[in-house]
C-alpha cells in the first residue's frame, strides 16, 4: 500500500478549497472572530511594532504582578500616557494610579482584560473548567484534545505533579477522552546528553498514564517540542509502543512537524518501523510552533537551521507528508492540524483519491482560532478536534504570547486569510519548496572587525556526535601514562622532577608525568625568545594572522580529543569541555582577525599638510601564566593575543592543566609558529612562574588566576631589576564573588535554569560563577523551594559519563578548601540543602551542590571566593537593597538580574558594579567578540579578554607624524 505516491489532482484541491472558502465566508458573517479584548489587542499589535513589543512583554509579566501597586508601576513602565491608541487602563497607569483607590480599579480592569484574552485561547484553568469546555465543544459536534499548560519542569517533584494531574484528568474525564502531553514535563532536564536517563525517567511516568488511559479507552498523544528533543521523542515512542503495557493499543498518537527539513524522511522511517510491527498509530501532522526560537537558537550558536526558512517550503512539505500519511492509511490514522484552507483542501483531496472512509481522517484546530473554518468542516460531516490548552494563568501567558504573535505575524495564513480579502487564487495555489539561500543573522559590531564567526558547540542531540565523543574518550585513555617534558625552541628539555598529572575523579589514575621546567630552562627560553621575537614582530601581520588561523583549524580538527583530555585532566563535563575547546578556537580566530583590523585601519584624524600614521609592535617577551579552570581557552586566549601582537609567548600553565597547555603548544608549533617564539614551561608558580615574572627581559605578563597571586605579581612587576629597560606591563584577570538578583516579577522558570547553570556549571569553579543569590522577598519562599528540588536532581559524579552535571573539584587542596568553607558556613549560616555524590566514586574530589541561607554578608559565605559548588541565598526587601547587597564585594566581575521591570533593569544597568552584567540569562559563558570578558576592583585590570581592545594591551603603538608642507604647499 505504501509504494504508490498519492498526489491528488490539483483541480480537485482548488475545487474543494473554493467550496471551503465559500462556507467559511458564510460562517464569518455570523460569528465574531475573537472576543472583544482579543480583537483589540490584535489590532493594537498590528497598528505598530513598538506597541506590539510592549504589549506582549506586558502580557508576559502580568501574572507575576501580585499586587496592584506593582501592577500599576509596570503600567507606568511599559506604556506612555500619551499613547492615544491604547485603552485608558493601559496608558493610564501613570495618571490614574495616584491613589490606592484608582490603583485598585486599574489593577482590576487590567486583570479582567488579561483573563478575557486568556479565555480566548485557553479553555479553562482547572480540570472542571476543562470538562465544561469539552462538553461545550461536543454540543458543537467537535471533540477535544486537552493539553496541560505548565511551568518549566525543573525537578522530580514537579514532574510527579505533572504526571498526577494527567492521572487525575484521565480518572475524572469520561471514557474515550483525548489528551496531549509533553515528554519534557515528564522528566526534569530532558537532555540528549542524559539520553537513557531522560527516556527511562519519562517512560517511567508515562506508563502508568497509558495503563490508566487503556482502562478507559482514552487517547494519549505525545506532542512534538523543540528540535533538540525530536530524536529522543521518536526513540521513546518506539520503546513505548514495544512495551507490553502499550503494545497494540490503538489510541496512541505522535506529532510530526512539517517545518523540520528532514521531517519527511523521519516520518517515512517511522512508518516503516510501525509497518514491520503492524502497530497502528495516529499521527498528528502540524507545521510547527517553535519556528522563531529554532532559527534564533541555531543562528546564535552557528548550527545549521533545522527548519525551512520559507513558510511556503513548510506548506509544501506539509502536503508531501499528508500524502505519505494517506498512502499508509491502513496503519496510520492521520490528524491534520492546520488553519490553512489550502492544506485542509489538499488533505481532503488526497483522502478522496485514496478512496477511504471519511472518518479515517480528522482535522485539528486550536481552541479560540479559525472558528469559521471549524464550522465549515463540521458542516461537511468531518471529524474536528480542538487542541485545547488549559491550566493556570501564569504558565498560560507564554502560550498566549505565542498565539498573539501568530495572529499578528505577516507570514501567518490567519492574517492573510479571507477576512482580509486576500486573493483566493493565490491562497489556493500549490506551495513549492522555495528556500532563500539563508537568513543572515543580524550581526552588529561597533568596530569594523573582519568577518569572525564563533565556533559552534557540538550538537549533542545527534547520536552520531555522542558516539564519536565516546570514542574520543576511549582513544584518549589509551594515551595515559606518557611523559611530558618542557619545550624550548621546539625541542624537549629534561627539566626537573616530574609531578604526576592525575584524574581528579579517580586520583589514583595516572594521566601522565609532567617534568617541571627549572630556572635554567626558563633562562634559555627567555634568551632564545629575545632573539626570535624581533623577527617575529617584523613578520607581516597577515602572516602572523594566517598562522593563528591555521592553529585554529588544527584545534578544530582535534576538538573531540582535546575535550576528552579536559574531562580527564580537569573534571569538566562533556558540554563544559566542548565549550572550552570551542572558545580556544574562537580566541585564535578572533585575535587573528582583530590584528588585521588594527594594522590596516587608520584610526587617526588627518588634516592638510600632515600625515599621521600609527603602527603597532610587540612589547617583547611575554610570560603567560594561566589557571586550570578553562584549561585550553584561557591559556590559548592569552598566548594567541601575545603572538598576534608580535610577542614571544612563554607559557607557564597551572600544574593542574599542564597536559592541556602542552596540547596548545603542539598545535602552535605544528601550525608553523617559529620554535623560538613559543615555549612550554610547566611547573610551580612559586618557582618557574616567579622566575619568569621577575626576569628583567620579560616585558609583559598575562596572568589569569586568583587575587592573591595576581596582586603578588603586580608587586613583583613593580620591582625594577638592574639592567631592565622596560616597564613591565601586567595584564591581570582575577577572581569574583558574583551575585544574581531575582526580582519579584522575574520569569522564575528562566531564573531557576540560569541560577542552576551559573552556580553549579563546572562545580562552581568559574571566576564568573554565581555564588550569591539575592531574592526579593515576595518570591523568596517559592523560589527557594523550587531551587532545592532542582538541586536535588543534579548528578555529581564521574564526568566521563555524559549525563553527569557536576564533576570533581580540581585537587585535594581545592577539596579541603571548599569543604573548609562549608564547615565554616555551617557555623555562620544555615545549611539549607546539600545534594549527594553518585555511589561508587568516593575517592574522587567530589563535593555535591550545596545551598546556604540566613548568612551574614561579611562572613566566609558572603565575602570569600569559595570556588566550588556552594551557593548562598540572601533576601532583600526591595530592589535597591538587592543592588546594594550585590555591590557589597571587593570584586566586580560578573553580575546578573532576572527582572521584567524596566525601571529596575535601568537601575541595575546604572548601579550594579561589575565588569559583565547579564540580564535575564545565566552569568557564565561569555562568548568571544560578543561579550568581552573581565572585571575591575579586585577582579582585575579590566582588559576584557575576547574584546577588540584586548589586543592593544599586548602591543606598543607608535604614531608617526610627517609634515608634508613644502613652502606652504601640501605635497602628499
Ligand atoms: P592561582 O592564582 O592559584 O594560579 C594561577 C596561575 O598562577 C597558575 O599557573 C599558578 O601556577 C601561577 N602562580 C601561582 N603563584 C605564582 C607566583 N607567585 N608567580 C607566578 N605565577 C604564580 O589560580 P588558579 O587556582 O589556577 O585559578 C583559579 C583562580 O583564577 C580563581 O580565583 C578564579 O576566579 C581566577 N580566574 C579568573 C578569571 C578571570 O578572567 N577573571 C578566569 C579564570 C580564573
Amino acid at each position: 500500500m505504501a509504494s504508490t505516491v498519492l498526489i491528488p489532482p490539483s483541480a480537485r484541491v482548488s475545487e474543494i478549497g473554493k467550496d471551503l472558502f465559500a462556507q467559511v465566508r458564510r460562517h464569518q458573517g455570523s460569528i465574531a472572530r475573537f472576543n472583544k479584548w482579543t480583537q483589540e489587542i490584535i489590532e493594537w499589535c498590528l497598528s505598530n511594532p513598538d506597541v506590539k513589543g510592549r504589549l506582549l512583554r506586558f502580557v508576559d509579566v502580568l501574572p507575576s504582578l501580585g499586587t496592584d501597586k506593582i501592577l500599576t508601576e509596570h503600567l507606568r513602565d511599559y506604556f506612555s500616557p500619551t499613547e492615544s491608541r491604547l485603552p485608558l487602563a493601559l496608558r493610564g497607569g501613570s495618571v490614574l494610579t495616584r491613589t490606592p483607590f484608582t490603583g485598585r480599579a486599574v489593577g482590576a480592569m487590567t486583570r479582567h482584560m488579561a483573563r478575557e484574552v486568556a479565555k480566548q485561547f485557553i479553555c479553562g484553568s482547572s480540570i472542571d473548567e476543562a470538562i465544561d469546555a469539552s462538553r461545550q465543544m461536543a454540543e458543537k459536534n467537535m471533540t477535544v484534545t486537552l493539553d496541560l499548560l505548565g511551568e518549566a519542569v525543573m525537578s522530580e517533584l514537579e514532574s510527579d505533579r505533572y504526571q498526577k494531574t494527567y492521572l487525575d484528568m484521565i480518572g475524572r474525564f469520561p471514557a474515550g477522552s483525548n489528551f496531549s502531553l509533553k515528554l519534557t514535563a515528564l522528566c526534569p532536564r530532558f537532555d540528549p546528553l542524559a539520553f537513557e536517563q531522560s527516556i527511562s525517567g519519562a517512560l517511567r511516568r508515562l506508563l502508568p498514564i497509558i495503563e490508566l488511559a487503556r482502562s478507559k479507552d482514552t487517547f494519549i498523544c505525545i506532542d512534538a517540542e523543540q528540535f533538540q528533543f525530536r530524536d529522543m521523542t521518536l526513540e521513546l515512542t518506539r520503546r513505548l509502543l514495544a512495551h507490553e503495557k502499550a503494545k497494540g493499543y490503538p489510541h496512541l498518537g505522535l506529532v510530526f512537524q512539517a517545518y523540520l527539513k528532514d521531517s519527511h524522511a523521519r516520518l517515512e522511517e517511522f512508518i516503516a518501523w510501525l509497518r514491520e510491527r503492524q502497530q497502528p498509530l495516529t499521527i498528528r501532522l502540524v507545521k510547527g510552533a517553535y519556528w522563531d526560537s529554532e532559527v534564533a537558537k541555531a543562528q546564535s550558536v552557528g548550527w545549521p537551521v533545522p527548519v525551512w526558512l520559507a513558510k511556503e517550503s513548510t506548506d509544501a512539505q506539509f502536503e508531501a507528508m499528508t500524502s505519505l500519511l494517506m498512502q499508509n492509511r491502513d496503519l496510520i490514522r492521520a490528524a491534520i492540524a492546520t488553519h490553512n484552507v489550502r492544506s485542509v483542501a489538499y488533505a481532503l483531496a488526497a483522502h478522496e483519491s485514496a478512496h477511504f472512509p471519511e472518518k479515517s481522517l480528522e482535522f485539528q484546530l486550536l481552541f479560540g482560532m479559525a472558528d469559521a473554518l471549524k464550522m465549515a468542516l463540521v458542516e461537511k460531516g468531518l471529524p474536528v478536534r480542538i487542541y485545547a490548552p488549559f491550566g493556570p494563568l501564569i504558565p498560560g501567558m507564554a502560550y498566549l504570547v505565542r498565539r498573539i504573535l501568530e495572529n499578528t505575524s505577516n507570514e501567518s495564513f490567519l492574517k492573510l486569510d479571507m477576512t482580509h480579502g486576500a486573493n483566493e487564487v493565490q491562497l489556493l495555489s500549490a506551495p513549492r519548496i522555495r528556500e532563500p539561500a539563508s537568513i543572515e543573522p543580524d550581526i552588529h559590531t561597533e568596530v569594523s572587525i573582519p568577518t569572525f564567526h564563533n565556533e559552534p558547540p557540538l550538537d549533542f542531540s545527534s547520536a552520531a556526535v555522542r558516539s564519536q565523543f565516546e570514542e574520543a574518550l576511549t582513544r584518549t585513555s589509551a594515551e595515559f601514562g606518557r611523559d611530558y617534558f618542557p619545550l624550548v625552541d621546539g625541542g624537549k628539555v629534561e627539566g626537573g622532577q616530574p609531578f604526576l598529572a592525575q584524574n581528579p575523579s579517580h586520583p589514583s589514575q595516572l594521566l601522565g608525568r609532567v617534568h617541571k621546567a627549572n630556572s635554567r630552562d626558563a633562562e634559555r627560553a627567555v634568551n632564545i625568545a629575545l632573539k626570535a621575537q624581533e623577527s617575529w614582530d617584523a613578520v607581516p601581520a597577515s602572516r602572523r594572522a594566517d598562522l593563528l588561523q591555521r592553529a585554529a583549524d588544527l584545534m578544530h580538527q582535534r576538538r573531540m580529543k582535546l575535550a576528552a583530555w579536559e574531562i580527564f585532566e580537569t573534571g569538566k563535563t562533556w558540554r563544559e569541555a566542548d565549550a572550552d575547546v570551542a572558545e580556544a578556537i574562537d580566541f585564535l580566530r578572533f585575535y587573528s582577525t582583530t590584528l588585521l583590523d588594527y594594522q590596516s585601519a587608520s584610526h587617526l584624524r588627518q588634516v592638510p599638510g600632515e600625515v599621521n600614521v600609527s603602527s603597532y609592535h610587540g612589547r617583547g617577551v611575554a610570560a603567560i601564566i594561566s589557571p586550570w579552570n578553562f584549561p585550553l581557552a584561557i591559556v590559548t586566549g592569552m598566548a594567541s593575543a601575545a603572538l598576534a601582537g608580535g610577542n614571544a609567548a612563554l607559557i607557564k600553565p597551572s600544574a593542574f592543566s599542564s597536559i592541556m597547555a602542552r596540547h596548545l603548544v603542539e598545535v602552535l608549533l605544528e601550525a608553523g609558529v617559529p620554535t623560538g617564539i613559543v615555549a612550554f614551561l610547566p611547573g610551580g608558580g612559586d618557582d618557574v612562574g616567579r622566575y619568569l615574572i621577575r626576569h628583567p627581559e620579560v616585558d609583559l605578563i598575562a596572568f589569569t588566576g586568583s587575587k592573591e597571586v595576581g596582586l603578588s605579581i603586580l608587586k613583583d612587576t613593580a620591582q625594577i631589576s638592574p639592567g631592565q629597560t622596560n616597564v613591565k606591563k601586567a595584564i591581570l584577570e582575577m577572581g569574583g564573588k558574583n551575585a544574581v538578583i531575582v526580582d519579584e516579577d522575574a520569569d522564575l522558570d528562566e531564573a531557576l535554569a540560569g541560577v542552576l547553570e551559573s552556580a553549579f556549571g563546572y562545580q562552581g569553579q568559574k571566576c564568573s560563577a554565581c555564588s550569591r543569590l539575592i531574592l526579593l522577598d515576595p518570591i523568596y519562599r517559592v523560589f527557594v523551594n523550587r531551587l532545592v528540588e532542582a538541586v536535588r536532581g543534579l548528578r555529581t559524579g564521574d564526568p566521563t559519563k555524559p549525563q553527569i552535571d557536576l564533576g570533581p573539584l580540581i585537587s585535594s587542596e581545592a577539596f579541603r578548601k571548599v569543604q573548609g568553607a562549608i564547615n565554616e558556613g555551617q557555623r555562620e549560616a544555615r545549611l539549607l540543602f546539600q545534594g549527594r555524590v553518585e555511589p561508587g566514586i568516593e575517592k574522587g574530589y567530589f563535593i555535591p551542590p550545596t545551598l546556604f541561607c540566613d548568612a551574614p554578608t561579611d562572613g566566609v559565605l558572603g565575602k570569600q571566593e569559595i570556588f566550588g559548588p556552594v551557593l548562598t541565598i540572601f533576601r532583600a526587601d526591595n530592589f535597591e537593597e538587592a543592588i546594594s547587597l550585590a555591590n557589597e564585594s571587593e570584586f566586580a566581575l560578573t553580575g546578573g538580574v532576572y527582572s521584567r521591570s524596566l525601571r529596575h533593569l535601568e537601575a541595575a544597568k546604572r548601579y550594579l558594579v561589575c565588569g559583565n552584567l547579564y540580564i535575564n540569562r545565566k552569568i557564565t559563558g561569555a562568548s568571544v567578540s560578543r561579550q568581552p570578558f573581565g572585571g575591575f576592583r579586585m577582579s582585575g585590570t579590566g582588559t576584557k579578554a575576547g574584546g577588540y581592545e584586548y589586543l592593544s594591551h599586548f602591543m606598543t603603538q607608535t604614531v608617526i607624524t610627517e609634515n608634508t608642507l613644502r613652502h606652504g604647499f601640501p605635497i602628499e
